[in-house]
C-alpha cells in the first residue's frame, strides 16, 4: 500500500467513524501497540474504536477495500500475543478496539442471559448480573481490564471452569463482524437450537482470526447464596487429586473452584507482594485453595465439615477457612498475586498446560525433572486450576542467571515440557490460547489433517488473510 493510498483509507475511516473513532496520534496509540509484559510490540497507522456494530462492519469494509490488515484488541491482557500489532506482517496494520463497544443490551433474569456489547470489561458484566440477583461465573485474575470479546476471542478458562466450564459453554448467541464487513447475527438465548452447523463456536477461540466480535449473549446462574473459602495444606499432588476427587464426592457441584499452588509460588508472592503472608505458621511444599458456594446458607458448615474429615484422614495437614468476606479475598489475592510475583522475581518462561487431572501427579514429577535436568538450579512456579488439569508450569531463572540468556531458550525448554504433556494426553495451550507465542507448537502438535481443516476454514472466511494475520498460523 502506499502513503497515498494509506491515507485515503485513514481519511475514509475517519470519516466513518468519526474523531474518537479513528485515532492515529501516536502517542495515543503508545499503550495499544506493546503486550502489557512487554513482550510483543509493533505498529499500526491507526487505532479504530467503533462504537457499534454498524461502525465496526463500516471500518471493516474499508480496510478491506484498502488492504489494511486489523487487529482486534480487548483489553491487551492476554498472554500470547494475539492482540497487539507486531512486526512480522508486511501489510499495514491498524487496531480494531472494542474499547467503545460498551452497552449492556439486554438483561433477561427469568431467561438468565445477558446481552451485551463486546467491549464491557468482565468486571462489569459480573456486577451487572449480581445487581439482577443472578450470576455471571467467569473470574480471572485480569477480569478488572479484560473484554468479554477478548474472553470469547480466547475461550478464556480462569477459577470457575470446574462447575461452570470455560468461555465457550457460557456462551449462548454472538455477533461477529466478517472480514468482508457483513454482520453475522446470532444473537439468540437459546439453550436448544440443532439448525445446522453451530456457527458461533467458529470464532470462540479463534483468538481475532475469523471476525470482530461485537456482542454476545452469555448465560447466567442463581447466585449463591453462601460461599465459603479455605486454604490446605497437602503433602503432594497425589493428596491433592484425591483431595480433589473427594471433595466433589463430599460436595458435589458446589465445589466451584479448586486451585493447587506450589511452595517457591507462594515464597515469591509473600517475598515481593507487599502485605502478602501466609495465614498459616508451617510452609508445605503444596497448598490448595478451595471454594464452595451454595443455593442454600450452608457452604460453610459443609465445608468444615468435610475438612475436619481430611484431616481426621491424614488427607491434609493444616488449613484455615475465611472467616469474613475480607478473609476471603486476602486468601485469593495470594493466589492472583503470584503472577505479579514472578515477573518482580525475575525473568520467566511460561507453560499453561493441561493433562487429563488423574495424570497431573506424573506430569509434575517427570517434567520437573526434565527441565531440572536440561538447566540445573531452575526454578518451577507450579500453580493452577487442579480442578480442571489445568497448570501454569512456570519456570523461573536460576540464581544469579543472565535473563537474556535465559528467556532464549524458552523455545527449548516449552518443547521438554511440551513434548511430556503431548505423551500425557494432554495440550500445550490450555486456557491462554495460541497466538503468536505458540503458533510453532500448533504446527507441531496440532498438525496434519487437524491443522489443514483450521487453515482451510480460516481461508473460507478470510481470504484475503486481512484479520489478525500472523496469529495461529504463519503470515504467508
Ligand atoms: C493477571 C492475569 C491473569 C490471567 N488469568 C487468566 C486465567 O485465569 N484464565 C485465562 O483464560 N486467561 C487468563 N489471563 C489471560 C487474559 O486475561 C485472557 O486471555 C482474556 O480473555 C483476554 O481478554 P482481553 O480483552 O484482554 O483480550 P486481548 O488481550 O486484547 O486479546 C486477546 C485475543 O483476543 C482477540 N480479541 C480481542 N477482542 C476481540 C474481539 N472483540 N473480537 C475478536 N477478537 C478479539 C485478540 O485479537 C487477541 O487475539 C490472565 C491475564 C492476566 C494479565
Amino acid at each position: 500500500m502506499t502513503p497515498a493510498s494509506s491515507a485515503a483509507a485513514i481519511d475514509a475511516l475517519e470519516q466513518a467513524l468519526g474523531p474518537a473513532g479513528c485515532i492515529t496520534d501516536a502517542a495515543q496509540m503508545a499503550p495499544h501497540l506493546v503486550e502489557w509484559r512487554g513482550l510483543f510490540t509493533g505498529s499500526a497507522v491507526a487505532l479504530l474504536s467503533p462504537a457499534s456494530a454498524d461502525e465496526a462492519a463500516a471500518a471493516v469494509k474499508l480496510c478491506a477495500q484498502h488492504g489494511l490488515a486489523m487487529v482486534p484488541q480487548g483489553g491487551n491482557t492476554g498472554l500470547v500475543g494475539g492482540g497487539v500489532p507486531r512486526e512480522v506482517t508486511k501489510r499495514p496494520q491498524v487496531i480494531l478496539s472494542g474499547r467503545r463497544l460498551k452497552r449492556i443490551r439486554a438483561l433477561d433474569p427469568d431467561n438468565y442471559t445477558l446481552t451485551a456489547e463486546a467491549g464491557c470489561v468482565l468486571a462489569d458484566l459480573q456486577k451487572a448480573a449480581a445487581e439482577a440477583d443472578r450470576l455471571f461465573p467467569l473470574s480471572l485474575g485480569a477480569e478488572g481490564s479484560c473484554q468479554l470479546g477478548g474472553n470469547i476471542a480466547t475461550n478464556a478458562g480462569g477459577i470457575n471452569v470446574l462447575r461452570y466450564g470455560n468461555t465457550r459453554s457460557l456462551v449462548l448467541g454472538l455477533e461477529v463482524v466478517l472480514p468482508t464487513g457483513e454482520i453475522l447475527n446470532l444473537l439468540r438465548g437459546l439453550r436448544k437450537d440443532n439448525t445446522g452447523y453451530d456457527l458461533k463456536q467458529l470464532f470462540i477461540g479463534a483468538e481475532g482470526t475469523l471476525g470482530f466480535i461485537t456482542a454476545a449473549t452469555i448465560k447466567l446462574f442463581p447466585r449463591a447464596r453462601s460461599s465459603a473459602t479455605a486454604l490446605v495444606t497437602v503433602a503432594d499432588p497425589h493428596a491433592a487429586v484425591r483431595l480433589h476427587a473427594h471433595a466433589r464426592e463430599a460436595l458435589g457441584d458446589d465445589v466451584v473452584a479448586f486451585e493447587l499452588i506450589n511452595q517457591l509460588a507462594f515464597e515469591l508472592v509473600t517475598r515481593h507482594i507487599p502485605g502478602a503472608r501466609l495465614p498459616m505458621d508451617a510452609q508445605s511444599p503444596w497448598y490448595v485453595l478451595l471454594e464452595v458456594d451454595s443455593v442454600h446458607a450452608d457452604a460453610g458448615t459443609r465445608l468444615q465439615s468435610f475438612l475436619e474429615a481430611s484431616l481426621d484422614a491424614g488427607e491434609i495437614a493444616d488449613g484455615t477457612v475465611a472467616q469474613s468476606g475480607q478473609q476471603r479475598e486476602e486468601l485469593w489475592r495470594l493466589r492472583h498475586s503470584i503472577s505479579e510475583a514472578e515477573k518482580l522475581a525475575g525473568a520467566g518462561i511460561k507453560h499453561d498446560i493441561a493433562v487429563p487431572l488423574s495424570r497431573v501427579p506424573e506430569l509434575l514429577a517427570t517434567a520437573t525433572e526434565a527441565v531440572t535436568q536440561r538447566m540445573p538450579g531452575v526454578q518451577v512456579v507450579a500453580f493452577g486450576h487442579l480442578g480442571d488439569g489445568n497448570l501454569h508450569f512456570n519456570l523461573n531463572q536460576p540464581d544469579g542467571s543472565d535473563a537474556d540468556a535465559f528467556l532464549a531458550r524458552w523455545h527449548e525448554l516449552g518443547e521438554v515440557v511440551y513434548d511430556i504433556v503431548a505423551e500425557l494426553g494432554g495440550t500445550f495451550s490450555a486456557e491462554h490460547g495460541v497466538g503468536i507465542l505458540k503458533r510453532d507448537d500448533l504446527a507441531r502438535y496440532r498438525g496434519g489433517a487437524e491443522l489443514a481443516l483450521m487453515q482451510t476454514l480460516k481461508r473460507a472466511i478470510d481470504p484475503g488473510n486481512l484479520m489478525n494475520p500472523g496469529v495461529l498460523f504463519e503470515d504467508a
